[in-house]
C-alpha cells in the first residue's frame, strides 16, 4: 500500500475531528493512538470486504482455526508493517511531534490466552495471512483476559484485566451474523411426516452469540484474513423475559478467561465456553458455506475445522449434529464429511491436562451432544473391538468410568492429528496416545511450532534487523529462510561488533526499563540470562534459583565470575499454589541478592511483573541466554525458545521440546545442553531416585537446599513447602538430579563470556538457523499435509484503495 506522510498528517487529523470533535495535538496520548488505529482500519477495510468475497469466488479452501484463547499482542505496529506503511506513518507521526513508540504502547493487549497456546494461535493467523491461506480465527471474546499481575511483598497478587474500558479499536461487532447455541433442557426424538428422526428440544436455555471480528492483515500482501470472537448474550426479544440470574448465567460464559492453561477446571462453566465457540462457529460456517454450495457433502472440499488442543474437541459431535439434524444426512454420510473437514493439534503430554468432562455434567449441559457421542462411542466399539481386542479399545475409546475423554473423540473424529514438536509427537505415539495410535497409525504427523519473525525481529528487534538488511539484505524479511544466509559472516570481526552492538543497543533500552519499573540499576554490561514463560513447577524456574544461590556462595567466597543478570517474568494460575511459592521464592532471592554488597555488580536478579506479549518484546531482544529448561519429555514445544534464538540468545537447555531441533539446527557446539533425556527420566522414575543423596553429597546444593528453611531467606510456609517438594515429596520434576549439570553447562557459557567474539559467533549461528522456525513456513506445511488448502497464486488480489 502507498502512502505518503503528508495524506498520514491529514487522515490522522480528519480522524481526531471524526471521533473526538477536537484537533489532534489537543488529544491526550490515548486518543491520538486510538485515532491512528482508526485510520489504519480504515486503510485496511476495502481490502478485507473483498478478501471475504473473494476466496468464496474462486472457490478456495478456507481455513477455521479454532481455539479458546488467542494472544494476538498489541496489533498497530504489525498492522502498519503488515500494510507496508510503517515508514511513512512513523516519520508522519515525527513530522507532527508524535513520538511513535509512545503511541504504541498505549495500546491495551488483548489477554485472551495464558501463554503458549494462545500465543501459537495468533502467530498461525498472522502467518496465514502472510502466505495466502484463507484463514479464520475462531475463538471466544472475553470481557476480561488474563489477570493483571503484581508483586505485593513478593506475592502475586491478580488484578482484573479489564480490556474493553475504552473499546478495542481493531474488532468489529457483526451483530446482523449472530446465531443461537442452546444448552440444557431435555431433547427427545421424533420422527417427522418424511420419518426422518428429529430432535425435539423443550425447555433449553437458549444464548446469542455475537460475532466480534477482527482484520489479520497479511505481510506485505493485499490479503486480510479474520479473527472472530464470540461474545454470548441473552437473545434480544426472546418471548420470556429473562431473570436477573438467568441472564447472568448467559453472559458468565464470556466473562473471564480461566487462567489455567493445564490444569483441569472441572467447572460447567468452562464445559459452556467451549460448547458456546464450537457451536456458534460451526453453525456461522456451515451456514456460510451454504450460500455458495449446494451440498453440505462437499464441505470437506472448501473448509478445513482446526482443533486447537482438545477445548474445541466438541467440534467433531457438534459438527455431527449439524449434519443429521438439520442437514438430514444419514449417519455414514455425515461421520465421513466430519471426519474430512476436522483436524487435531495435541499440545500437551501432562497427563493433568488432557480433558475429561463427566458423563452427568455433559450429558445435563448438552444432551443432544451427549447422545451423539455415546452413538459415536457404541460405533468405535463396534468395529475395532475384533481387530484390536476389548483391553486396548476400552483405554481408547470416548466413554470410559463415566467420563467423557476429549483427546480421544479429538482423534476419532478428525483426519490428521499433530504434535507440535519431534519428541513430542514420538510421545504421544508410544505414550499418552499410545492405543489410538495403534489404531490409527497414518493419522498422527508432527508438525514442529513457529514463530512470526515479524512481530520478534523485525518489530521488536529493529537493531538486528536494521544489521541483517546491511549484511545479507532484506529478503529475509519476507523469506525467513533467507536469515541463513548470515552464517557465512561468523568470521567477520565487524560483523561480529556490529551484532555485540546490535545487543548493547537492546539491553540499554531493558535496562532502562527494569529501572522504570523495579527501581533497580542493572548494567548492560552484564550477561542477562533470561527465563520468561507461564510459572509451572516442569518448567523448573526451581532449578534456575538453585543456580543463582550456587553463584551467589561462589561469589561471597571471592571466586570470580562474569557478571550475570537473571531476569524473570511469568504468571502462575491464580489456584496453584506451588508455582505462587516459586514466585515468592524468586522476589526473596532478588531480595537478597540485589542488596549483598559482596557480589554487588556480579550478580543481579530482575522479575519483572505482568509478564505479556508486549513485554516478551522488551526482553526478548536483549537477552543473551535463553533458558529452555524444563524436565526433558513434559514440554511439548515452547516457542520462547525460538523467539530467543532468532534474537541471538544462545539457548542453555535440556533435551525437550523444539530444544531438540534448536540443538539440530544450530549443532551442538552452540548450544548449551545438560541434563538427563526423556528416555533417562523414563528409566529414572522405574529404578529409584533419592534426591536427598544428592544434596547431601553436594555442599553448595546443601547450603542452598537449608537456604530455604534456615532464616536466611524470609519465605514464611513457601520455603518449606519447596524444600519438602525437594526432599520429601522426592522432587518430582527432577531438579536435583538435574542439577550439577545444569550448572556445568551454565559455566561453560561463563567460560564463553570471556571471549566477546567467541560469543557473538554462536549468536551468529543460531540467528541465522533461526529461519526454519517461521511460523509462514509451519502454516505451510499444515496447509499441504493437513488442511489440503493451498495458498492463493500471486497476482490475484490487489489493494482495493
Ligand atoms: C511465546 C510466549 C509464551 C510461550 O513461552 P514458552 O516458553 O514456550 O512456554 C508464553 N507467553 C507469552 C506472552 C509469549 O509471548
Amino acid at each position: 500500500m502507498n502512502l505518503t506522510k503528508e495524506q498520514v498528517s491529514q487522515l490522522l487529523h480528519e480522524a481526531a475531528i471524526t471521533l473526538f470533535a477536537d484537533s489532534l495535538e489537543e488529544l491526550p496520548p490515548r486518543q491520538q493512538y486510538q485515532a491512528l488505529a482508526f485510520v489504519v482500519k480504515g486503510l485496511a477495510g476495502p481490502t478485507w470486504a473483498a478478501a471475504k468475497h473473494g476466496a468464496d469466488e474462486r472457490g478456495q479452501k478456507q481455513v477455521y482455526y479454532f481455539a479458546i484463547e488467542f494472544m494476538p499482542g498489541r496489533l498497530l505496529a504489525s498492522n502498519l508493517l503488515n500494510l507496508g506503511i510503517l515508514e511513512p506513518v512513523e516519520a508522519g507521526l515525527r513530522d507532527l511531534g508524535l513520538d511513535p513508540a509512545a503511541l504504541y504502547a498505549e495500546e491495551t493487549e488483548p489477554g485472551l490466552g495464558n501463554g503458549g497456546l494462545g500465543r501459537l494461535g495468533s502467530a498461525f493467523l498472522d502467518a496465514m495471512a502472510a502466505v495466502g491461506i484463507v484463514g479464520n480465527g475462531n475463538g471466544v471474546r472475553y470481557d476480561q483476559g488474563l489477570f493483571e499481575q503484581r508483586f505485593v511483598d513478593g506475592y502475586q497478587v491478580e488484578l482484573p484485566d479489564d480490556w474493553l474500558r475504552d473499546a478495542d479499536v481493531w474488532e468489529t461487532r457483526k451483530a446482523d451474523r449472530a446465531v443461537i447455541v442452546r444448552f440444557g433442557g431435555q431433547v427427545l426424538l421424533d420422527r417427522d411426516r418424511l420419518g426422518q428422526i428429529t430432535p425435539v428440544y423443550r425447555g433449553a436455555e437458549e444464548v446469542f452469540a455475537v460475532p466480534y471480528d477482527t482484520a489479520i492483515i497479511g505481510y506485505h500482501q493485499p490479503r486480510i484474513d479474520t479473527m472472530r470472537l464470540w461474545h454470548a448474550e441473552p437473545v434480544p426479544d426472546a418471548p420470556e423475559v429473562l431473570t436477573a440470574a438467568a441472564r447472568a448465567r448467559i453472559t458468565a460464559i464470556t466473562e473471564t478467561l480461566y487462567p489455567d492453561d493445564s490444569n483441569l477446571a472441572g467447572q460447567e462453566l468452562r464445559l459452556r465456553q467451549e460448547y458456546f465457540f464450537v457451536s456458534a462457529g460451526l453453525q456461522s460456517i456451515v451456514a456460510h458455506f451454504l450460500k455458495y454450495h449446494k451440498s453440505v457433502l462437499q464441505l470437506p472440499k472448501y473448509v478445513a475445522v482446526h482443533i486447537n488442543d482438545t477445548h474445541p474437541a466438541l467440534a467433531v459431535a457438534e459438527l455431527m449434529r449439524l449434519l443429521l439434524d438439520e442437514h438430514h444426512l444419514s449417519w455414514e454420510s455425515a461421520w465421513q464429511t466430519t471426519v474430512a473437514t476436522l483436524s487435531y493439534t495435541n499440545h500437551t503430554l501432562l497427563p493433568e491436562a488432557l480433558e475429561q468432562w463427566p458423563v452427568d455434567l455433559l450429558a445435563a449441559q448438552l444432551p443432544r451432544l451427549w447422545q451423539l457421542i455415546q452413538e459415536i462411542d457404541r460405533r468405535f466399539r463396534l468395529r475395532y473391538t475384533g481387530p484390536f481386542g476389548q483391553l486396548l479399545v476400552d483405554r481408547a475409546a470416548p466413554v470410559v468410568d463415566g467420563q467423557i475423554k476429549m483427546a480421544a473423540l479429538a482423534v476419532i473424529g478428525s483426519h490428521t492429528v499433530n504434535g507440535v514438536a519431534k519428541l513430542h509427537t514420538q510421545l504421544l505415539k508410544t505414550q499418552t496416545l499410545k492405543e489410538l495410535a495403534t489404531i490409527f497409525p497414518a493419522r498422527f504427523v508432527n508438525k514442529t511450532n513457529g514463530i512470526t519473525p515479524r512481530r520478534w525481529l523485525q518489530l521488536a528487534d529493529a537493531p538486528l534487523a536494521g544489521l541483517l538488511d546491511v549484511q545479507i539484505g532484506p529478503g529475509w524479511r519476507t523469506d525467513a529462510r533467507d536469515i541463513a544466509a548470515l552464517a557465512d559472516k561468523q568470521d567477520d570481526p565487524a560483523v561480529l561488533d556490529a551484532l555485540i552492538a546490535a545487543k548493547q543497543a537492546n539491553k540499554v533500552a531493558l535496562a532502562g526499563y527494569i529501572q522504570e519499573t523495579l527501581g533497580l540499576r542493572v548494567s548492560p554490561a552484564m550477561i542477562f540470562d533470561v527465563q520468561i514463560k507461564r510459572m509451572h513447577a516442569y518448567k523448573r524456574q526451581l532449578l534456575h534459583v538453585l543456580g543463582i544461590l550456587e553463584a551467589y556462595q561462589a561469589l561471597r567466597a571471592g571466586e570470580k565470575r562474569p557478571p550475570r543478570l537473571h531476569i524473570f517474568a511469568a504468571k502462575a494460575a491464580p489456584s496453584y499454589t506451588y508455582a505462587k511459592d516459586i514466585i515468592k521464592l524468586i522476589n526473596t532471592v532478588a531480595d537478597l541478592v540485589n542488596h549483598d554488597p559482596a557480589v554487588n555488580g556480579a550478580l543481579q536478579v530482575a522479575f519483572l511483573p505482568n509478564y505479556n506479549v508486549s513485554l516478551a518484546e522488551k526482553i526478548v531482544p536483549a537477552a543473551d541466554i535463553s533458558e529452555q529448561i524444563s524436565l526433558a519429555g513434559m514440554e511439548a514445544s515452547g516457542t520462547s525458545n525460538m523467539k530467543l534464538m532468532t534474537d541471538g540468545a544462545i539457548t542453555l537447555a535440556t533435551l525437550d521440546g523444539a530444544n531438540i531441533e534448536i540443538a539440530e539446527a544450530v549443532g551442538t557446539s552452540n548450544i548449551a545442553l545438560f541434563g538427563m533425556t526423556a528416555e533417562e527420566v523414563a528409566a529414572r522414575r522405574t529404578a529409584g531416585y533419592d534426591p536427598a543423596a544428592i544434596a547431601e553429597a553436594d555442599p553448595r546444593l546443601k547450603k542452598s537446599l537449608g537456604m530455604l528453611i534456615d532464616g536466611s531467606l524470609p519465605l514464611g510456609s513457601a520455603g518449606h513447602t519447596i524444600y519438602e517438594s525437594l526432599l520429601v515429596d522426592h522432587d518430582e520434576y527432577f531438579v536435583l538430579a538435574d542439577y550439577a549439570s545444569y550448572i556445568h553447562a551454565s559455566r561453560v557459557l561463563d567460560q564463553l563470556w570471556t571471549d566477546p567474539h567467541g560469543w557473538a559467533a554462536v549468536a551468529l549461528q543460531n540467528i541465522a538457523a533461526s529461519g526454519r522456525f517461521s511460523a509462514d513456513d509451519t502454516v505451510r506445511r499444515y496447509a499441504k499435509e493437513i488442511w489440503h488448502a493451498l495458498p492463493a497464486r500471486g497476482g490475484q488480489e490487489k489493494w482495493q484503495n
